[in-house]
């Protein structure tokens, strides 16, 4: 459970927060998705809109898939020559969409030695303390939808350029509209994007039906070698480093693969394992029954009760594959 001693604050808390004088850093996690990216941008350009100087700096690259989103080309690559003392020197420091400090990857260290306020603006469970002030809102479909009350609450009109970022990341992280935190009040939320330009047909389409073939020749091979384990409840899916050598694909091209594992039949979990250089990066997907978050944090995870991901150092696949085996068959009791 939440640290109850965190400072936590609300939308109004936040704005206040936000209101501040000085330069701004947005960050967010590794591996970044359509929520981390789109809550980053649409917060870029409200606090731009409000005259703030700010800057998104992120550890990782921006997906090709998702580049449509950043067309001013805001999004930065940490390099500590160029923003170390960028960091070092902000006044604040807003992270989205994570919950530990260690989610920023390379920028951590900098992170912790900055003067600057830290704020966490999330909707994952369990936050860690490393900030100054949380608006952490477990029940939020998405990081975007926290950004989009945001702006709402400081009664910005919402244009194209705010709206198509946080369409894209409550979008993605609700599965296109179908997981648990799909409510009427999102729809609105959306509808209210939708008013404001974004073309729902165009985003999907960019996000997702528009991949090099090697993405769905990955799909099979991972889909071809696919185990049904634990009495049939539990799906394991795993890619190599020869599959994507073979497909010419890469980590971002993963990403959507793990719902194929809860798609079927009797399967009450699924857990994807991908080798990255001495790493194994495991993702869990619940379909109700068991939290796969407390499962992911015995793989040095975190995540949702229903989406979670951890990952294994310096261990071969198999033996990844036969823990995260033994650790789901105890959870659904097989
Ligand atoms: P994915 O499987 O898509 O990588 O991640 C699913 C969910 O688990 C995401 O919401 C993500 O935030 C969370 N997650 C993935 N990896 C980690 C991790 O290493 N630590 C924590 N705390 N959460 C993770
Ligand atoms: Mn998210």
């Amino acid at each position: 459970m939440s640290d109850p001693a965190l400072p936590m604050t609300d939308t109004a808390g936040m704005l206040a927060v936000l209101r501040g004088e000085g330069p701004v850093i947005i960050t967010t996690h590794t591996t970044p998705d359509a929520d981390a990216l789109g809550s980053q941008l649409g917060l870029l350009r409200f606090l731009r809109a409000q005259g703030r100087e700010v800057r998104a700096i992120n550890a990782d690259a921006v997906p090709e898939a998702l580049r449509f989103l950043d067309g001013g080309n805001d999004l930065e690559r940490w390099d500590a020559a160029v923003h170390e003392h960028v960091v070092l020197d902000a006044a604040l420091i807003v992270c989205v969409d994570l919950n530990e400090r260690g989610r920023c990857g390379a920028l951590a260290s900098a992170l912790e030695r900055s003067g600057a306020t830290i704020a966490v603006i999330d909707h994952h469970l369990d936050p860690k303390p490393f900030a100054h002030h949380y608006l952490s809102v477990i029940e939020a479909s998405s990081t975007a939808e926290i950004v989009l009350d945001l702006i709402t609450a400081a009664g910005m009109p919402l244009d194209f350029a705010l709206a198509q970022p946080l369409y894209a990341g409550i979008v993605t992280d609700t599965g296109s509209f179908r997981f648990e935190r799909t409510t009427p009040a999102l729809h609105r939320k959306a509808a209210l994007l939708l008013e404001a330009g974004v073309d729902p047909q165009d985003t999907h389409r960019r996000i997702y039906d528009d991949y090099p073939v090697g993405r769905t020749m990955l799909l099979g091979r991972v889909l071809a070698d696919m185990r049904q384990v634990c009495d049939g409840r539990v799906t394991i899916l795993r890619v190599t480093r020869q599959m994507f050598e073979d497909t010419g694909t890469s980590l971002e091209d993963v990403e959507n693969i793990v719902n194929y594992g809860l798609g079927i039949r009797g399967v009450e979990a699924t857990a994807l394992l991908t080798e990255v250089e001495d790493t194994v990066k495991i993702s869990f997907r619940s379909r109700g029954a068991i939290a796969v978050n407390t499962i992911a944090q015995q793989f040095n995870g975190g995540g949702h009760r229903l989406a979670a991901g951890g990952r294994v150092y310096g261990q071969p696949l198999e033996s990844v594959t036969q823990r995260v085996v033994k650790a789901l068959c105890k959870a659904v009791g097989a």
